[in-house]
């Protein structure tokens, strides 16, 4: 018999079995959200059977793969919100998960720089809002103070968040696969959920040409959650609509620019823009990401076109009325997508001695930003809990981050609205 038949006649046998069987938990997406799901579950329920079903050959091919790997302190969002919550606690847990599991990572340090004037308010505000979302070791310091942190970083002010650093996403993914992945705990790759069902108290799931069966269903399927939540009947009105992160990484003659983590002022309204220097875990640093419109939601070229994707999205009233209200700031970040001199002039903000020669194009990545009819950004987390079913329907940055968190918080309510 060739392997390649081996091979075959094994997954064959590996379906019958997994078709037969009902599952406690089935977990759509083999993201980090549901990963640490899996793996929190695993742990509060050691006896429950869990099947993962991604629609990719592996772990983290999505936005938990394509990010900047930060690993975020916690200092922008909300106090009392499941953001800064679940991005502190996160944190905590994702640096000790790490450590014991010999994950690369760096608690470098981040610089968020004031470089006029007029963003002192703005510097002030984050400062104080980090106070009260207590992230430690928080800094002001002066441009003198900052030389010494970043010496090619120009800035009036900044806030120095010594907690911050950086991490390998994936790697973190595939451990924690590797540690769910017990007796009786699946993952299978390549199936891509189109249909949940009730029926008779249990939910046949339909993936791929196969049909599973669980008694408890949970959505973390990102960039498709919404598509996936209307597939088990749940419209929240909510709609995914994609945005691509583009990047520039320093060549190598300029990575010596950047120490750690070099970040503006961000808009309080828009959060995740403004380009920033990232340096990565795994070698060099990255600036950027902008935010562009995709015309598909798994985007990651100029070129990338979805006609499903596109007419969705268009047919969508929430778009046009985010488009509406902000159409000069989609100009201005459309044009730093087409041209390079205008996402340079934005890093020579943060760096003034970056050179056009020093950036090199790399990899981009999607955003899922969640919008209401009214378009409005749903800026929190968003669960939408039945008695067997959780959607995650908006898991934005900080989620990578706070993964482990947002894993408590999936088991928590499933003990709540699963009766467990
Ligand atoms: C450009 C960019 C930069 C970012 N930088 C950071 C950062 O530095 N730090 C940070 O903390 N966060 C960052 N984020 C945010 C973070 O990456 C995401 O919030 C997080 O990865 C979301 O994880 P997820 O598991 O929900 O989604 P994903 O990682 O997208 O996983 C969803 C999974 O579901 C699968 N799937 C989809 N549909 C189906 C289906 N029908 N059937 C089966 N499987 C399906 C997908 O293939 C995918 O594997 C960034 C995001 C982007 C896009």
């Amino acid at each position: 018999m060739k392997f390649r038949d081996f091979i075959a006649g094994f997954r064959v046998q590996i379906l019958s079995i997994m078709t037969s069987k009902t599952f406690d938990f089935i977990i759509a997406g083999a993201g980090i959200v549901g990963l640490s799901t899996a793996y929190k579950l695993s742990l509060a329920y050691p006896d429950a059977s869990i099947l993962i079903l991604e629609k990719e050959p592996g772990v983290a091919a999505h936005q938990t793969g394509h990010n900047s790997g930060v690993i975020h302190s916690g200092i922008y969002y909300k106090p009392g919100s499941y953001k800064a919550k679940n991005c502190v606690d996160g944190r905590h847990q994702l640096v000790d998960f790490c450590l014991e599991n010999e994950i690369k990572m760096d608690i470098c340090g981040k610089v968020i720089v004031a470089t006029q004037e007029e963003e002192i308010p703005g510097l002030t505000a984050i400062f104080n809002r980090g106070l009260q979302n207590e992230i430690e070791g928080l800094n002001l310091i002066d441009s003198k103070e900052l030389r010494e942190l970043e010496p090619h970083a120009a800035g009036l002010r900044a806030i120095h968040v010594p907690c911050a650093g950086i991490v390998d996403f994936k790697g973190v993914c595939e451990v924690l696969a590797a540690k769910t992945v017990l007796p009786g705990n699946r993952i299978l790759f390549n199936s891509m959920i189109t249909g949940v069902h009730q029926s008779n108290g249990s939910l046949t799931i339909s993936a791929s040409g196969h049909s599973y069966t669980c008694k408890h269903f949970i959505n973390c399927t990102g960039l498709h959650s919404d598509r996936v939540a209307r597939a088990s009947g749940v419209d929240t009105q909510i709609k995914i609509v994609p945005f691509r992160g583009e990047y520039f990484k320093l060549t190598s003659s300029a990575d010596h620019l950047v120490k750690g983590l070099i970040y503006p002022i961000p808009n309080p309204d828009f959060p995740f823009l403004g380009v920033h220097f990232t340096r990565m875990v795994l070698g060099g640093v990255e600036c950027g990401p902008n935010a562009v419109f995709a015309f598909k939601r798994e985007g990651y070229t100029k070129m990338a076109f979805n006609f499903t994707d596109t007419i969705e999205t268009v047919n969508f009233p929430g778009f046009w009325k985010l488009a509406g209200r902000h159409w000069k700031m989609g100009l201005d970040e459309m044009y730093r997508s087409v041209s390079r001199n205008g996402f340079l002039k934005n890093l020579q903000k943060l760096i003034p001695s970056v050179q056009i020669d020093d950036l090199k194009p790399a990899p981009a990545g999607v955003r899922a930003m969640a919008l209401d009819p009214n378009g409005n950004i749903v800026d929190d987390f968003f669960f939408e809990t039945t008695d067997n079913e959780i959607h995650v329907l908006n898991a934005p940055s900080p989620a990578a981050t706070a993964g482990l968190s947002i894993g408590d918080e999936i088991v928590n309510k499933a003990k709540q609205a699963f009766s467990l």
